[in-house]
């Protein structure tokens, strides 16, 4: 089979760690024969510098005629003074939006072998957690109304958060359908003592629960969520949560696995079409150095053969060599630990390409 991938690296480390993740697909395609067609676009602040927009149209048709994205990172200190519209992280609303990727899935899975890089303690962390972050990412504040305007106190910004029943039950329906594959229970994330965009949450979340006989529900407050995940990260399977609570809680959880280095996504729509991304942003600080670490996007091109191109036994070689390479004590600077061996950005992909064959036989 050919498949066709847009690749839009972006800016900081973004080229950096997707150039690991189309090596390793490369490695896949001739170990499972397959053939993987890459095009890139221009994203974000490299697409501001280029093109003057964060995201130009031809990237967004390069998208849309390809079978899946895979998207490194955007933003950055030289366009922090960009105004809102022109901002390279309009750029990434906007795809998203463009494309009806909906469904944000984030997986935070500890790696036993990276229990020393987790900031808990060893009885919290007991034997790992695996948690599952289906967040919604079309609607809510990132998407309602903003602006500014001057009051009796001088300047004043607002931003509106909003939700509609078709956005909430689809991707209630989402999380529903991913816990049945797993450990059957769904924990719904909302504000619900303060907030009309979360009582009708919790009320449409309610009515889909009655087609999931075999899932249980439970709701929890934002701010006891973010408790909850330090104390008792266990007590999760999915957590299903609006697009501003799941961009916080799953920073939270991707650094209980050790560093957000790790946390890989998919972005879906209701086909089998996705966008595959790093949950981390474009870590300006450690851009250019190979330092970075390419695993969270080596694990997202993962999840693209899982979801997008239904190559469950590819992505299961990747997910299996990530984890040798781990036990193997190998670790980029973020995960690193006394007693392991510290690599950079490279020699990690390589590690993990070296395994892939051997994980295969
Ligand atoms: P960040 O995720 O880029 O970095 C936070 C911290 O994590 C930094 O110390 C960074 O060095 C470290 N880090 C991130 N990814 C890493 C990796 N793969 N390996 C090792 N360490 C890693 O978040 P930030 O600093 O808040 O944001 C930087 C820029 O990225 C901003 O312009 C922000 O708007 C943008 N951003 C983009 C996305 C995206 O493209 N999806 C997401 C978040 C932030």
């Amino acid at each position: 089979m050919t498949y066709n991938i847009a690749v839009l690296p972006g800016d900081g480390i973004g080229p950096e760690v997707t150039n690991q993740a189309v090596q390793i697909l490369k490695e896949i395609g001739k170990i499972f024969n397959h053939k993987f067609n890459f095009t890139e676009g221009l994203i974000g602040g490299i697409a501001c510098d280029k093109k003057q927009i964060p995201l130009p149209l031809e990237t967004i048709e390069l998208c849309k005629k390809s079978d899946a994205v895979l998207l490194g990172a955007v933003g950055g200190p030289k366009w922090d003074k960009l105004d809102g519209e022109n901002r390279p992280e309009t750029g990434l609303l906007k795809i998203r939006k463009e494309l009806n990727l909906y469904a944000n899935i984030r997986p935070a899975f500890m790696y036993t072998a990276l229990k020393k890089a987790c900031p808990l303690k060893n009885e919290i962390i007991k034997d790992g957690f695996n948690i599952c972050i289906v967040r919604e990412l079309t609607g809510g504040i990132y998407f309602g109304n903003r602006g500014e305007l001057y009051c009796k106190h001088g300047k004043a910004a607002y931003d509106t958060e909003s939700y509609n029943e078709k956005e909430i039950t689809r991707i209630a329906k989402t999380a529903f359908e991913t816990a049945r594959k797993r450990n059957k229970i769904v924990t719904s994330v909302d504000k619900m003592n303060v907030l009309a965009t979360s009582r009708l949450w919790r009320k449409i979340v309610e009515s889909i629960s009655n087609d999931y006989p075999d899932v249980t529900l439970n709701h929890m407050l934002v701010d006891n969520a973010a408790m909850q995940l330090i104390c008792n990260p266990h007590q999760f399977d999915v957590i299903l949560t609006s697009n501003m609570f799941g961009d916080i809680l799953s920073d939270e959880a991707s650094v209980l696995t050790g560093s957000i280095g790790m946390l890989p996504s998919a972005s879906l729509s209701d086909e089998s079409f996705g966008l595959y991304e790093p949950s981390h942003g474009s870590a300006p600080d450690i851009a250019g150095k190979n330092i970075a670490n390419p695993l969270a996007t080596i694990l997202s091109v993962a999840m693209m053969l899982k979801y997008s191109f239904n190559l469950s036994k590819e992505a299961e070689c990747i997910e299996a060599s990530v984890k040798t390479v781990l036990d193997e004590g190998y670790r980029t600077k973020d995960v690193y630990s006394e007693g392991t061996k510290l690599v950079n950005t490279e020699e990690m992909g390589s590690l993990v390409i070296k395994n892939l064959r051997t994980n295969n036989l």
